[in-house]
C-alpha cells in the first residue's frame, strides 16, 4: 500500500522537467519518458488509483442504517406523549437521526429507501413539504416495497396539496384511484379530491415575484497595454450600490462540510446523498441532484477514493474541465486529423471574440511559468493523475467521442494543469454563516432545540449563526478581471453560486474598480502584503494606500497600547499580533521608554474567561474588561478579540443554563456594542462579520434586555439584504417574530 505523497515522490524521481514553455510541453515531458521509466511512471498512477478504492461493506452499512432508523422511529413515536412544542423537537430529532440513517445506508438500497420514507413522514409533520415530497420520490426510486407504495403516493399528494401544486396533486390522485385502498386511505383520497377541486377553482392568484429590474450597466471592461484587461465604472456609484452580479458556473465545496454540490446551499434540512461515494456528496433537492448528475458521474469515483480532498486547487480545475470542455470543443475546426499540439493550440487560443463565462475562464491569466520547479511538478502530477482517472474510471472520453485518445490524453492533462495554474491566481473562496462548532455532517436546520417551525428560530437562538466559514472554492472569471488595490472598491457577498459585488465607497464615473487579493490595508502591514502578492501573484503593489508616506497608519490605529511603565501611548515595532501566536516568549516593548510590557492583565483576563458561568466571577470578568481600557486604546485588535471571546463565553454559559441578572445583560450589551463599533470601523457595518456579531445584540433585544433606537433597528434590518437568501429568510423571520412584531 502507498499513498498519494509516496506515489508522487516516486514519480518525480522519474521525470525531468526542462525550461518551462507551457502546460502542454510540461505534460508532454511526463508522457514521453524513456520506455522503462514510462512504464514504471504509468504503473504508479494506476496502482495509486487502485489502492485508493474503498469498497463499502454493504451488510454493515445496512445494519448501522437500520439501527439508526429504528432509533429514529422511537424518537418519532415519543412525540405522542409530549406537548406541542416538545413534539416538534421530537420531529426534528427524528429527522436528524433518519438523515444519519440515510447517509450510513450508502448503497444498501433497501435501507436507503426505508430511511427516506421515514424521514419524509417526519419532515411532512414538521412542515417541510417540498423536502418531504422529494424524500417520498427518493424512497420510491430506491425500491420501497411495492405493496406499501400507496402510502408514499398519498403522502406526496398531501405535500403537493400543501404546496398548492395542482398538477402534481392531480397526478398522484390519478395513481391512487387505480390502487386498492383500505377505508382510511379511501377517505383521505376523497378529501384530497375535494381539495383538488378547490385548488382548481381558485387558481393560485399569488403575484409572481417581480422580475428584478435590469441593473443599469454601470461598469465596463477595458483593455490597455499597461493594465491588461480591467474594469472601470461607467457611471458614478454610491456606497453599497450593486456594481455587478456574477453567477458562478463552477465551484467545489471545500473542507468536509456537506453542502449542495449544485447550488452551494449550506442550510440543508433534508440532504440527499449520492449512495455510491461514501457520504461525501449531498444535494439540497432532487432537482439539484438531477442538474448535477452528468458532472457527478465524472467525479463519483474520485470522491469514492477520497482523491479530491487531497488535490486542492486541482479539484476545481477538474470540474472546470468537465463542465466547460464540451463548449470549448465547439471552438475546434471540424476536420479530425489534428494532432495533440494542434488540438491544444485551437482550444487554448480560440479565435472567437464571443464572451461566455466558459470562454472567459479559458482566458484567465496564469503565473505557472514563474512557479518554483517543485510546485510545477506537483501540479503537473495532479493533472496527470486526474486525466488517467477520467480515462480509466469514467465515461468522460466515450461521452465526448474523442477520436484519437492518445492525443487527447496529453491535451486533457495539459488543460487541467492550465486550469489549476489559472485558479491559483484567480480562484476565490465563498463563505457562509454557519453554526459555531457544528460537526461537518450535521445540519443546522435539523438541530432539535433551535426551531419553532420551518425557518423560524426560537427566541434567543439567532446568535447560533454568529460563525462564518469558508465553504466553496469558486471560479469567477468576471471578478477576476478586476485589478488589485489594498483598499478594494468592491465588497463581495456570496449567495451560494450567486456572487454580488457592491461599491465599498462612493466611486466616480471613469474610476477603475479594484478588488483586493490579500488582506486589506486595515488588516495587514504593507510589507506583509507585498511579500504575499509577490509570492502568489508575482507583482508589487503601488496602490494609493501603499505609496503614501505612512502606509501602515490605518493598521496601527488598531494596535495602540499604553505603556505600563511610562504611561505613554505606543504601537509596538514588532509582534503586533503577539497574542495570536503560539510562541509564549513573544512580548512587546514600549517605543518611548523601551520597557518590555509585563502583560499580567492579559493572563488575568484569560483566567477569568474560563469561568463565565458563575455570577461572581462574571462580575470580575466585566470589571476586568472595563479595566483593559487602561492598556488597550481605541479599537485595539486585542481588545476586540477579547470582547468576542467574552461574548461567546457568556452566551455559551447562558445556553448551558447559567442564570443572568439584569446587571449581566447590561454589561454584556455594552461590550457587544463596543465590539460592533470596532467591526464597523474595521470592516463596515454591512460586512458579514458585522451582521454575524449583531446576532448577539438582536437576541438581547428579543429577550427584552436591550432597547435599540429606530435608526439602529433600521440599519440592522437593511443589512440583512447582504446575506445569502437562505440565511436572510431566517434573519427576517426572526426580526418579524421577536424584534418588531
Ligand atoms: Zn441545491
Ligand atoms: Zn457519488
Ligand atoms: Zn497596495
Ligand atoms: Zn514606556
Amino acid at each position: 500500500m502507498f499513498d498519494l505523497a509516496e506515489a508522487f515522490s516516486r514519480q518525480s524521481d522519474l521525470i525531468q522537467l526542462t525550461t518551462y514553455e507551457n502546460e502542454f510541453e510540461t505534460i508532454k515531458s511526463l508522457h514521453t519518458l524513456p520506455k522503462d521509466k514510462q512504464r514504471h511512471f504509468n504503473a504508479l498512477t494506476i496502482q495509486l488509483l487502485d489502492n485508493l478504492e474503498q469498497p463499502a461493506n454493504k451488510e454493515s452499512c445496512a445494519q448501522t442504517s437500520r439501527s439508526l432508523r429504528e432509533e429514529g422511529n422511537r424518537v418519532y413515536k415519543s412525540k405522542c406523549d409530549k406537548n406541542a412544542a416538545e413534539a416538534k423537537e421530537c420531529l426534528l430529532a427524528a429527522c436528524r437521526i433518519y438523515t444519519q440513517a440515510i447517509l450510513e445506508a450508502e448503497d444498501a438500497l433497501d435501507e436507503l429507501a426505508l430511511g427516506f420514507a421515514n424521514r419524509g413522514m417526519a419532515l411532512q409533520d414538521f412542515g417541510y413539504f417540498q423536502q418531504a415530497y422529494d424524500d417520498c420520490a427518493c424512497a420510491l426510486e430506491f425500491g420501497y416495497p411495492h405493496r406499501l407504495q400507496h402510502k408514499l403516493v398519498m403522502r406526496q399528494a398531501h405535500c403537493a396539496w400543501q404546496l398548492g401544486n395542482v398538477q402534481q396533486l392531480a397526478e398522484h390522485l390519478s395513481i391512487l384511484k387505480k390502487l386498492p385502498l383500505n377505508d382510511g386511505y379511501a377517505k383521505q383520497l376523497e378529501q384530497l379530491k375535494q381539495q383538488l377541486e378547490i385548488l382548481e377553482a381558485n387558481p393560485n392568484n399569488e403575484q409572481l415575484p417581480a422580475i428584478p429590474a435590469v441593473h443599469r450597466v454601470n461598469h465596463k471592461i477595458l483593455s490597455t497595454p499597461a493594465k491588461g484587461r480591467h474594469m472601470i465604472a461607467t457611471t458614478a456609484l454610491m456606497k453599497d450600490e450593486l456594481i455587478f452580479t456574477e453567477q458562478a458556473q463552477c465551484f467545489v465545496p471545500i473542507e468536509q462540510r456537506l453542502i449542495c454540490q449544485q447550488c452551494a446551499a449550506s442550510l440543508l434540512c433534508a440532504p440527499i446523498p449520492c449512495p455510491a461515494c461514501h457520504q461525501r456528496v449531498v444535494y439540497c433537492s432532487r432537482n439539484c441532484r438531477q442538474l448535477h448528475a452528468k458532472i457527478h458521474s465524472y467525479e463519483c469515483g474520485a470522491y469514492r477514493r477520497n482523491l479530491l480532498s487531497m488535490l486542492g486547487v486541482s479539484h476545481l480545475a477538474l470540474r472546470l474541465l468537465v463542465k466547460h470542455l464540451p463548449e470549448w470543443m465547439k471552438q475546434l475546426p471540424t476536420e479530425n486529423s489534428r494532432n495533440a499540439k494542434e488540438l491544444w493550440q485551437a482550444l487554448v487560443y480560440p479565435t472567437t471574440t464571443e464572451d461566455s463565462p466558459s470562454l472567459q475562464s479559458l482566458r484567465m491569466i496564469t503565473q505557472l511559468h514563474k512557479a518554483p520547479q517543485e510546485e510545477l511538478v506537483y501540479h503537473a502530477l495532479c493533472a496527470n493523475l486526474l486525466q488517467v482517472y477520467l480515462f480509466s474510471c469514467t465515461s468522460f472520453y466515450e461521452d465526448l467521442k474523442m477520436a484519437n485518445q492518445t492525443d487527447w490524453h496529453l491535451v486533457i492533462a495539459a488543460l487541467i494543469l492550465r486550469n489549476a495554474g489559472q485558479l491559483l491566481v484567480n480562484g476565490h473562496v465563498g463563505n457562509a454563516l454557519v453554526i459555531h462548532a457544528l460537526p461537518s455532517n450535521e445540519f443546522p436546520l435539523l438541530q432539535p432545540d433551535m426551531w419553532q417551525r420551518p425557518y423560524h428560530l426560537k427566541r434567543g437562538y439567532l446568535h447560533k449563526f454568529s460563525s462564518r466559514e469558508l465553504i466553496t472554492a469558486i471560479n469567477l472569471p468576471l471578478l477576476s478581471l478586476c485589478n488589485h488595490a489594498c483598499n478594494p472598491s468592491l465588497r463581495t457577498t456570496f449567495d451560494g453560486c450567486m456572487v454580488n459585488n457592491y461599491a465599498a465607497f462612493d466611486i466616480a464615473a471613469g474610476e477603475e474598480i479594484f478588488n483586493c487579493y490579500s488582506l486589506d490595508y486595515k488588516h495587514s502591514l504593507s510589507e506583509q502584503r507585498q511579500q504575499q502578492l509577490l509570492e502568489i501573484y508575482k507583482f508589487r503593489c503601488d496602490c494609493s494606500k501603499c505609496v503614501r508616506p505612512e502606509a501602515d497608519a490605518d493598521y496601527f490605529n488598531f494596535h495602540r497600547y499604553r505603556c505600563e511603565q511610562c504611561k505613554q501611548s505606543f504601537v509596538p515595532k514588532v509582534n503586533l499580533n503577539w497574542w495570536q501566536q503560539s510562541d509564549e516568549m513573544l512580548s512587546i516593548c514600549c517605543t518611548a521608554c523601551e520597557e518590555t510590557q509585563q502583560l499580567t492583565w492579559y493572563d488575568q483576563f484569560l483566567q477569568l474567561l474560563e469561568r463565565c458561568d458563575e455570577p461572581r466571577d462574571r462580575r470580575k470578568l466585566f470589571e476586568a474588561f472595563a479595566a483593559l481600557n487602561t492598556w488597550l486604546l481605541d479599537f485595539n485588535s486585542l481588545k476586540l478579540s477579547l470582547a468576542k471571546e467574552l461574548i461567546g463565553g457568556c452566551f455559551a454559559a447562558k445556553d448551558a443554563g447559567a442564570t443572568f441578572a439584569d446587571y449581566d445583560y447590561a454589561e454584556l450589551c455594552k461590550i457587544i456594542e463596543f465590539e460592533l463599533a470596532g467591526i464597523a470601523a474595521q470592516r463596515g457595518s454591512n460586512s458579514l462579520q458585522y451582521i454575524s456579531n449583531a446576532t448577539y445584540l438582536l437576541d438581547m433585544i428579543a429577550w427584552g434586555k436591550h432597547k435599540a433606537n429606530a435608526k439602529q433597528l433600521q440599519a440592522m434590518r437593511s443589512s440583512f439584504a447582504f446575506l445569502a437568501k437562505e440565511t436572510r429568510e431566517i434573519f427576517v423571520n426572526y426580526y418579524n417574530d421577536f424584534i418588531e412584531q
